[in-house]
């Protein structure tokens, strides 16, 4: 099946974010379907998310995984993102036990890197580079640890994505208004009606 990696699936708003969302419906566990089920949608990803992160990444390419321990490795660090992160936006806060499996699989990313490899975020300088999405993904999550950032992360309750709302007064209420927000209001729509079926003419 082809699948269209567009501006809505970036509704996270930071590559960290936008990763976690790969897996939809998560908090219902027999509609949730994960997007790297078909491996082919790896690459997909990383290419669309080197288009759509340019705010935060600049001029930078993601390597997405290939060889199987490496696509299992992507895979874990995407769950640790999301745990730490859901966690904290559902009130239980940064939690030591999500925050260790977080920095060990990021350390460990983090290792294989190129020793000349500039980790550096947001790129500022413009330079371009090359990292892997692994890699890419927790430096995104690292700068989403500060109070301010945080706060700013919301669960949405159509899709149940993560998002980064940076709304003046953090009032966005879906990841996608042109999505979940519409979907929302014609479900609203369509249960006034059916339980009050005269609305209409009264
Ligand atoms: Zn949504």
């Amino acid at each position: 099946m082809t699948f269209d990696w567009n501006a809505h699936r970036f509704s996270g708003g930071v590559l960290a974010l936008d990763l976690a969302n790969t897996v939809i419906f998560r908090e219902t566990p027999d509609r949730a379907l994960d997007r790297f089920s078909d491996r082919a949608e790896l690459q997909r990803f990383a290419q669309a998310a080197a288009h759509f992160r340019k705010p935060e990444w600049g001029q930078a390419s993601f390597r997405a995984p290939a060889a199987q321990t490496e696509v299992e490795r992507l895979v874990d660090v995407r769950e640790a993102i999301n745990a730490l992160f859901r966690t904290a936006v559902r009130g239980g806060g940064l939690r030591p036990e999500n925050m260790a499996t977080f920095l060990q699989l990021g350390s460990a990313l983090v290792c294989d890197e190129p020793g000349t490899q500039d980790l550096t975020l947001p790129n500022a300088l413009g330079r371009k580079r090359e990292l892997s999405l692994g890699t890419a993904a927790f430096l995104s999550a690292m700068r989403l640890l500060e109070p301010a950032r945080l706060e700013r992360i919301k669960i949405c309750p159509n899709c149940h994505w993560l998002y980064f709302d940076e709304s003046r007064n953090r009032s966005r209420r879906w990841c996608d208004m042109t999505v979940c927000g519409n979907r929302a209001k014609a479900q609203r729509h369509y249960r006034r009606n059916r339980t009050q079926p005269d609305n209409d003419h009264a």
